[in-house]
């Protein structure tokens, strides 16, 4: 059954989301040898902003909280189970009559690329330093989340 929440909704920024309910990602992140780094999956090509790098995630079911749906989310877009992280803090980018909640989270074992099972909605994933993350093109929501989410990430390790 499709969830009700499922369609675009227009925030007060004048964007078009998808996800009446608004919606949630995952940014998994680990300590790399330049600092911290971020799993991204690449959108297909298809989807909304096809071919940017962006945050596994997606539309939050009617009252569902938003870890709840980040982990539906990988769980359905990577392959990765609840078991297979720890989350950490949260981040709401609220644009008024939508928002996107990033949860973060840490693996608790070490989640290769290669083991991910991804589903139709990313073309490939991959672990990203969080210092290069302007040399590659971001998607729009990422982009504009990042200076918020910088230093939570750079805490996170100490
Ligand atoms: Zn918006």
């Amino acid at each position: 059954m499709r969830a009700s929440t499922d369609g675009w909704a227009t925030c007060a920024q004048g964007h078009r989301h998808w996800g009446r309910a608004g919606a949630a990602g995952l940014l998994l992140h680990r300590d790399g040898e330049q600092g911290p780094e971020v799993l991204l999956q690449h959108r297909a090509g298809w989807s909304h902003h096809g071919g940017t790098w962006g945050t596994p995630g997606g539309a939050l079911h009617e009252g569902e909280p938003a870890d709840v749906g980040a982990l539906r989310e990988v769980r359905e877009e990577l392959g990765l189970s609840p078991d297979d992280v720890v989350l950490g803090a949260v981040s709401v980018d609220d644009h008024g009559g939508w928002s996107y909640t990033t949860v973060l989270a840490r693996p608790v074992r070490r989640i290769d690329v290669a083991d991910l099972r991804l589903d139709g909605e990313s073309d490939g994933a991959a672990w990203l330093p969080l210092a290069g993350l302007d040399q590659v093109e971001l998607h729009p929501g990422l982009a504009a989340s990042l200076a918020r989410l910088r230093p939570l990430l750079r805490h996170a390790g100490e």
